[in-house]
């Protein structure tokens, strides 16, 4: 049997490449059905640490017991509702062959192969996709075009459903043991341990949950290090009408993305049931820019195990100077016209929720975190990881498409699967 361990967008694209090879695979997760609800991402990012959204009180009490964690100057957002994040993502579709491959072993040209494959995936997601050209504004900004649906994985869970996948909900898979080929899942339904003997195994828990799974199975693995594109928010004034709410800042070495929200977006989020005229609010110049900082300056997420507590700790970049930042942007307002960042104040390490890069393809199979271009892991048996931790790194753009593109590559190209 093969089994996805995973059901949010990574899993079910494992899920619809494997069925595109004739191969059948069974899904796991411990989400049940009906909890799903969309939340903004606004709210959410403004949520405390490790918190389970959208669940069962059940559900969530049960996960924390099974696999307590410590988190340490760091926001650890986990969703085991079914679906996982992918249902409450911020729905913003990056372009498809703008990733930044410069540092991977995969060519661009090897990935853009499968552009067709992914193209398809979002008809059936019904993710809108629409291929527009960005702008270059001036030396300083670039204006992008995405595409934002507010899709969740429903109609391609149903889709997949229909091409005889199997979906096993209220399952937790605890600890892989490696020597005997067998998933040790907890039944959180039944409160029963299970054993489930498997041929291939695919990880698509989103990368801290990936992480957790091999540091409880792999006895020398102690430390997975995860890259983030580092989050914060900034009041900007914007001086001439853009034609996009997206667009990319070069602000001295740093390099930033940024979603613009209007005063009237962030009313609406807050207050929209208590005033009945926005528009007032769409007059200002002034928005609330949500940033993303290229990962090379951005902090990382160590996660760990002592005795049977996971760490989930957040680590600056020493990279990175705010004096220097601050010296950067200043330079940024006064060269350039169009707008202006007045403030900005950084979120926690691990707020982006763009994150992953732990176990990036390596030619060198000695590398114990490493896998294959298959997305095997090294040194291991049938093990394959297929979510945003085996990206060689996290961009600025929005990260969701270019994971799932690279796992359709990674399963369709891959001969002997
Ligand atoms: C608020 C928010 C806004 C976002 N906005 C955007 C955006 O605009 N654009 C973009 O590109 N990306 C965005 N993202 C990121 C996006 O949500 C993720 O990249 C994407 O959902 C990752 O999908 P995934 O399948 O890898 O992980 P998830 O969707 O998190 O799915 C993981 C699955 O694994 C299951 N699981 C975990 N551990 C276990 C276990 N031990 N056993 C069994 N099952 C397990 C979970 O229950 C879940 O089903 C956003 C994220 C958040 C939280």
């Amino acid at each position: 049997m093969i089994y996805i361990i995973g059901s949010g967008f990574s899993g079910l694209t494992t899920a619809y490449a494997l069925n595109k090879k004739g191969i059948k695979s069974t899904v796991i997760s411990p989400g049940e059905k009906n909890k799903t609800k969309n939340i903004s991402l606004i709210k959410y990012l403004l949520k405390n640490n490790g918190e389970i959204l959208n669940n069962s009180n059940f559900l969530s009490k049960k996960i924390n017991k099974l696999n307590k964690t410590n988190v340490i100057n760091c926001k650890y957002l986990l969703s085991h509702m079914e679906g996982g994040q992918s249902n409450i993502w911020g729905g913003v579709v990056g372009n498809i062959g703008e990733y930044n491959y410069n540092d991977s072993l995969i060519k661009k040209s090897e990935i853009l192969k499968y552009k067709k494959e992914i193209i398809n995936l979002l008809k059936i997601i019904k993710i809108k996709y629409k291929k527009k050209k960005n702008k270059k504004i001036n030396n300083y900004l670039l204006e992008k075009n995405y595409s934002v649906s507010k899709k969740d994985v429903s109609n391609l869970k149903r889709y997949l459903i229909k091409k005889k996948v199997i979906f096993k909900n209220n399952l937790f898979a605890k600890k892989i043991d490696l020597k005997n080929s067998i998933l040790n899942v907890h039944d959180i339904k039944n409160n029963n341990q299970i054993s489930l003997p498997y041929a291939k195994l695919f990880l698509s828990c989103g990368p801290i949950e990936t992480s957790k799974l091999i540091l409880n199975s792999i006895n020398n693995i102690k430390k997975i290090v995860l890259k983030e594109t580092q989050h914060f928010y900034a009041l900007i004034k914007v001086n001439h009408k853009l034609k996009s709410r997206f667009f990319d800042a070069t602000c001295g070495k740093y390099n930033f993305s940024c979603q613009l929200y209007s005063l009237k977006n962030i009313v609406g989020l807050f207050f929209k049931n208590y005033l009945k005229n926005l528009n007032s609010f769409n007059k200002n110049k002034y928005f609330i820019g949500q940033c993303y900082l290229n990962s090379n300056y951005s902090g990382k997420v160590n996660i760990s195990k002592k005795s049977s507590k996971f760490i989930i700790e957040g680590k600056p970049n020493l990279r990175f100077n705010i004096s220097q930042f601050k010296t950067d942007i200043k330079k940024f307002n006064k060269k350039n016209e169009v707008l202006k960042i007045k403030k900005f104040f950084f979120n926690k390490i691990g707020a982006s929720n763009h994150l992953g890069g732990s176990i990036p393809v390596t030619s060198n199979s000695n590398i114990k975190l490493g896998v294959s271009k298959f997305g095997k892991l090294n040194n291991q048996r049938n093990i394959y990881i297929s979510d945003s931790s085996i990206l060689n790194d996290i961009d600025i753009s929005p990260i969701t498409i270019f994971s799932l593109n690279n796992i359709l590559r990674m399963i369709l190209s891959n001969k002997k699967i």
